[in-house]
């Protein structure tokens, strides 16, 4: 890609990485990381793996034992028709999948129509594959969700694809099963892949239902639907991933995009995701319970510290809160701030050693927003509460 890649931006969340690594004792609610440690049966399977020496170069769209359990969980917990494992193809985290399903099916100038806000890398994969990633605003008196007919409005006859991300990532937002179906039919009507990101299945609070489109009658063919062990099974830094789709010819361009990136991936990690899978799923359920504890006691926090100056509904997945910044605040060194939620996020880390992230990054429908990641343990989110307490309430 060579020179190409300088019109691909970083995205924001570096930089803010880096400040951060910059302030004493912070409290760290800029990265996507939760605070529980990995399953005691992820661990142990690694140890087992390197014990028998389960160190050597593997079959390049992953381990037998590890697509199976995929399937049957694909299968069942999802309900997408997949026949046989050789339709998933395990990665180093979601990202890496994201980066493979970019590669295989966008051509130079294709369209892919995206949330805003939406996590970067979604924009930056489809960039880095010479395609043009669409915005479509997620509205947020919708509950952070598309408004169909404005969806519809953005295909173009370069349009290749639509990028779903429920439970989305910055917002929250989930979408219903009427939404997905809509969606579906509308895919189906003009021709359209669906890419469907669903790292955040398990994170879901009150009633919301996750809903797979690739589980819709006849959308498997025309889904590509990826999944990552980071959220559900506290294994953000082992890095693995999958990725599941039905069609022959693209499957055949994704191992080779997986081939020359990793060869295969870390057979370690994958014994690791073999344990996560056989083991008891108790753990899933207390995590999403925690989960939801934490978002209570922040945006309870949130209400009664900032004075109005930070609000929000609390979301209905993933563990994030995107919080409206009152239009009138202005740090006390700029009164008039190119980006507020940059001057938000600068302000809340020199001041408050809180991380958090702007909204601008994740699209331009994410300004005037700051993202906290709540999924940390409760101690730092009381400390960052008490922070943003003595910085807002007078
Ligand atoms: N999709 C979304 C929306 C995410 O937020 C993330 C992680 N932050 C991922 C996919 C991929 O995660 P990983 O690469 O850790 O598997």
């Amino acid at each position: 890609m060579g020179k190409y890649l300088d019109s691909v931006p970083f995205s924001g969340i570096i930089r803010i990485r880096d400040m951060m690594y910059g302030v004493k004792d912070p409290f760290r609610l800029d990265q996507g990381d939760v605070s529980f440690d990995s399953p005691e049966t992820v661990k142990a399977a690694m140890r087992r793996a390197i014990d028998e020496n389960r160190t050597h170069y593997l079959q390049t769209t992953g381990l037998p034992r590890l697509l199976e359990l995929l399937a049957d969980k694909l299968r069942t917990k999802n309900g997408i028709p997949i026949e046989s494992p050789q339709e998933i193809m395990a990665t180093t985290g979601g990202i890496h999948a994201l980066f493979i399903l970019c590669q295989a099916l966008l051509e130079p100038g294709d369209e892919v129509i995206v949330p805003d806000p939406e996590w970067p890398p979604a924009m930056g994969n489809i960039k880095a594959a010479h395609a043009v990633p669409i915005p479509c605003p997620l509205l947020e008196s919708l509950g952070w969700r598309w408004d169909l007919d404005e969806l519809a409005s953005k295909i173009t006859s370069k349009t290749r694809a639509i990028y779903l991300n429920s439970p989305n990532n910055p917002t929250g937002g989930v979408l219903t099963r009427s939404d997905v179906e809509a969606i579906a039919e509308l895919a189906a009507r003009r021709g359209l892949w669906l890419i469907s990101d669903e790292a955040y299945e398990d994170v879901l609070y009150d009633e919301a239902e996750h809903v797979s489109p690739a589980s819709l009658p006849g959308m498997y063919e025309r889904t590509i639907s990826f999944y990552t062990f980071s959220k559900t099974y506290a294994m953000t830094g082992l890095r693995l991933g999958y990725v599941a789709a039905k069609d022959d010819q693209l499957r055949e361009r994704m191992k080779k995009a997986l081939f020359y990136t990793a060869s295969n991936i870390s057979s370690v990690v994958q014994y690791g995701g073999v344990g996560a899978l056989e083991g008891a799923q108790t753990f899933v359920k207390e995590f999403r319970d925690e989960l939801k504890a934490r978002r209570d006691l922040f945006y309870a926090g949130i209400r009664e510290r900032t004075a109005g100056v930070l609000s929000g509904e609390p979301p209905k997945g993933a563990f994030y809160a995107f919080l409206k910044i009152d239009p009138r605040w202005s740090p006390p060194s700029d009164p008039r701030p190119e980006s507020i939620s940059w001057a938000m996020a600068e302000y809340l880390i020199s001041q408050g050693r809180i991380g958090c992230v702007p909204g601008a990054d994740f699209g331009a429908n994410g300004e005037g927003y700051v993202r906290f990641c709540f999924a940390r343990d409760r101690r730092e989110l009381e400390g960052a509460l008490r922070s943003l307490g003595s910085l807002f309430a007078h």
